[in-house]
């Protein structure tokens, strides 16, 4: 049994539950999925999501109800993190914005809202690092991801410019996988040590 804990101070929650529930369906495992909107429950998570939404109101309730600094403990302690849109936004470095109080779990700078500058939403097949065919990726008023620390491995671009990103136990992607039936992404982010198990 997977504890999974999908930050609901917030944003889409029930669509990453969902897409959770059925990527460890995908390998045999079982999840239960917590709801956290305030402090106490992230220790119990084995993984984490930080959901899309509006990236100023998420990080300012993450500080006020406690759950800031349970998150950098998480990720210290290598369990893994997806972190999507406004969650990346989040968990980003630096998003040069004030009103964001960036958590600094992804050692990159974002851009708010920069590809929705030109086009509100749109959906395109990337390739990811990892996956065999093309993720029909979602994006929403997306961050653009600008500076990119030297931890950070680049899993896919979308026109030139990184969409998704790895450091460490921490996935981020500037789009929404859990828009889609498609649950690749939240296999790769959660289920990858048991993928590169599978292969051994
Ligand atoms: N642009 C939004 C923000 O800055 C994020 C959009 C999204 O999560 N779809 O919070």
């Amino acid at each position: 049994m997977i504890h999974a804990g999908v930050i609901a101070v917030q944003g889409d929650v029930s669509e990453h539950a969902r897409a959770i529930e059925r990527a460890a369906a995908a390998h045999d495992e079982e999840a239960t999925v917590h709801e956290i909107r305030r402090a106490g429950i992230v220790p119990d998570c084995d993984v984490l999501l930080l959901p899309g939404g509006e990236s100023t109101t998420i990080s300012r309730l993450l500080r006020q109800e406690g759950i800031a600094p349970e998150l950098r403990d998480h990720v210290v302690a290598g369990k893994p993190v997806l972190a999507t849109c406004a969650g990346l936004i989040v968990a980003a470095r630096d998003a040069k914005d004030d009103r964001v109080e960036t958590l600094g779990l992804v050692d990159v700078t974002v851009d708010r809202n920069a590809f929705g500058r030109q086009v509100d939403s749109f959906e395109a097949p990337i390739d990811v690092a990892g996956l065999d065919d093309p993720f029909p990726a979602v994006f929403i008023r997306a961050p653009l991801i600008d500076e990119i620390g030297e931890s950070v491995e680049v899993l896919a671009e979308w026109e030139g410019r990184p969409v998704a990103v790895r450091d460490g136990p921490v996935v981020g992607t500037s789009f929404h996988p859990e828009l889609t039936a498609d649950v690749r992404l939240h296999r790769l982010a959660f289920f990858s040590d048991l993928l590169t198990e599978a292969a051994d």
